[in-house]
Order: structure tokens, then C-alpha cells, then sequence
């Protein structure tokens, strides 16, 4: 694929420092031939300061195919050797602490087997809850009958027979976590009440926190089929289609969805920046309101919301007028600045803020 820089008003090349710091924020796998390298492209039309800024912030780019989710690109990290140790050394008394606080009370009675029965889901959650307030990652799941571990171990994603030095280490470390909820015996984890812990497990190779896999596999590429793209700024992640990356691409033509998307993060970035901390979000509330009363904004996008009109405006701050462009043509720029000078003079000096 041809590497374009026409649609933006400034570009670094591939060797320069600003390319650089645009390829380490970037997640995806398995991209088309020069697909990175337009994205890199793109997003060097922010100054140098910006690209710090997004990466003293930690954000990152992620780019997503039809058939992928945020779990197939690196920005899921295979857990450390000393996170999993970190899972168990202090997951274990959190587990035991929730078991002593669920069934400790149930002891003794005289229907015990049948109050802890009942109690099973309350310890469950009990157990999430601490996993989650740790971000230790553990999950708990409900089931009575004994089982083989090299069963579990493989429906936790692991190879016994590939892999096994990394299904002896999980089995290991369940074994150690599960030591007050069962019996490990012969390979075979008999639970005493109807609980037990899976301490992490393993997706397509990487170990991951059984908590948060499934947030990572609820966001799929397929869901970019209406949205070009995705901010998630609480996350500092970004989130593209492929399909909106080249340019022109087919479905965003020139219009670099890339932009817009690291629009939102600068709008954000800006809520918490000393220089505009105080001052950010009245002043886009303002230049919405104004841009709305007078017509002002120039895209149907940048007039859904006060978000929305930000992300636009960077964009158009970014790139230039594209003869023929079909996707909003008209966010450029010098459209910008002649229609709303108000909110392209606030861009322009939050884009140069040093
Ligand atoms: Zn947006």
C-alpha cells in the first residue's frame, strides 16, 4: 500500500523520533503491508510535545480486523512470572478470608452442608469482588464434582501435552490456591464446597487475568461495521477498523478517523493538563453552545456533542481540503478556521501548547 501524506498538514517520516513514538503506541497484529506505516504517518501531523503527551499518558492505538478482538493484539500482555506468584501469594488469604467470612458462621449447624449449599453464589461473588479491588485477576467458578485438572487446565486454554512446563506451573499455582476450597489427588481436584479458583489462564499463548480476558474479547472488529472507530479515554485506548486506516480508505476516504479518535484523548488530556485544567471544559461547553446557536460547526458529527465537536475540529486542524474527498470534506482546516475562528484559534493553541 501506497503511504499517503497529502490529506495532512504536517507529516514526520518513518525514521524521524515523532514516527518513533507513534509506532509504541500502536497495538495490532497481522495488519496489511503498510498499514502501520500510513497510521505512524498520520499521526506525526500532532507536534512532538503531543506524541509525548500521549505516551506519558499511556495511550494506545489499537487496531482491530473483522475477526479479531482487543485480545488478539499486544495489548494483551502475557502476565509476568511475578504476577502469577503476586496472584498467589496474595490471592490465597483473600480467598481464605472470604471463605472463614461466608462459612465460618455456617459451622456446626445443624443443616451446614445445606446453608453452605445456599452460600455458594454469595462466595463466589465475595471472591470477584476481592479479585477485583486487588486486580489480582482470579475468578471463581461454582461446580461439585471432581475434576481432572489436565481437563481444566486445557478448557483454561493451556496444552499439557505442548506446553506442559506452562500447564505445571498453573496447576501449581491452582493447586496452592485451592488448598482450603478441595483435595488435589492424582491429578484430580475434588471440591469440598462447591467452589473453586481458577488463579489465570492462557489465551493463544499468552497467560492472562481470568477476570479481565472477557473484556478484552467483547471488542470485536466486527463492531466497527457503523463506527469507524472508538475512544475508550478512561482506558487511554483508542480503537480502529483496518478498513479506516489507508488513504484514502474505503469507507472514510481521506478523512483520517485516526485523528478524530486521538482528538477525543487530547480533549481529555486537557481536563487534566495544569495549563487547562480549570479552565477546558467550560470553555468547550462555551464554543459548543456559541457553534450551535450561529451554525458553526461544520460537520453532523461535531454537532452531536461538545466530545464530539472537539474531536472534529482536531481533525480538521490536522489536515487539509482534498479535492474529491466523500467523507466529510468538509472538516478541513481552513474550512475550520472560516467558519468557526473561535474554536479554531482554542485548537490551534491547544495543539501548540508546549
Ligand atoms: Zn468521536
Amino acid at each position: 500500500m501506497e503511504i499517503s501524506t497529502r490529506t495532512l498538514v504536517q507529516s514526520r517520516p518513518l525514521n524521524s523520533p515523532e514516527a518513533a513514538l507513534a509506532k509504541g503506541m500502536i497495538e495490532a497484529s497481522r495488519l496489511p503491508d503498510g498499514y502501520e506505516a500510513q497510521l505512524q504517518t498520520d499521526m506525526t501531523a500532532f507536534p512532538k510535545r503531543w506524541l509525548e503527551r500521549f505516551k506519558e499518558n499511556d495511550v494506545s492505538v489499537a487496531v482491530l480486523k473483522d475477526d479479531q478482538t482487543l485480545a488478539d493484539t499486544p495489548i494483551l500482555h502475557s502476565l509476568e512470572e511475578s504476577q502469577i506468584s503476586e496472584i498467589v501469594s496474595q490471592g490465597k488469604p483473600l480467598v481464605e478470608k472470604a471463605i472463614e467470612e461466608v462459612f465460618g458462621p455456617l459451622r456446626g449447624q445443624p443443616d451446614e452442608d445445606y446453608q453452605k449449599y445456599q452460600a455458594t453464589g454469595i462466595l463466589q461473588e465475595k471472591i470477584h469482588d476481592l479479585s477485583n479491588q486487588t486486580g489480582l485477576g482470579f475468578t471463581a467458578e461454582v461446580g461439585r464434582d471432581a475434576l481432572d485438572l489436565r481437563y481444566l487446565g486445557e478448557k483454561m486454554g493451556f496444552d499439557p501435552e505442548y506446553d506442559p512446563e506452562s500447564f505445571e506451573r498453573w496447576k501449581t499455582a491452582f493447586t496452592d490456591m485451592n488448598e482450603k476450597l478441595g483435595q488435589v489427588q492424582d491429578g484430580t481436584f475434588k471440591p469440598q464446597d462447591g467452589v473453586y479458583v481458577v488463579p489465570y489462564l492462557m489465551y493463544r499463548g499468552k497467560t492472562a487475568r481470568a477476570l479481565s480476558l472477557p473484556s478484552y474479547q467483547s471488542v470485536t472488529g466486527l463492531q466497527f461495521q457503523n463506527n469507524l472507530g472508538a475512544n475508550y479515554p478512561e482506558n487511554r485506548l483508542v480503537i480502529l477498523h483496518e478498513s479506516v486506516v489507508p488513504n484514502p480508505s474505503p469507507r472514510a476516504g481521506n478523512h483520517r478517523v485516526a485523528l478524530h479518535e486521538l482528538g477525543h484523548m487530547v480533549d481529555w488530556i486537557c481536563k487534566e493538563l495544569p495549563e487547562t485544567k480549570d479552565t477546558h471544559e467550560q470553555k468547550v461547553n462555551e464554543l459548543y453552545q456559541i457553534g450551535m446557536e450561529r451554525k458553526s460547526l461544520i460537520t453532523d458529527r461535531a454537532r452531536d456533542s461538545a466530545g464530539e465537536m472537539m474531536a472534529e475540529a482536531v481533525e480538521a486542524y490536522l489536515t487539509t481540503e482534498e479535492p474529491g474527498n466523500f467523507y466529510k470534506p468538509e472538516n478541513y482546516r481552513e474550512n475550520l478556521q472560516k467558519s468557526y475562528p473561535e474554536l479554531y484559534n482554542y485548537v490551534d493553541y491547544l495543539i501548540n501548547l508546549a
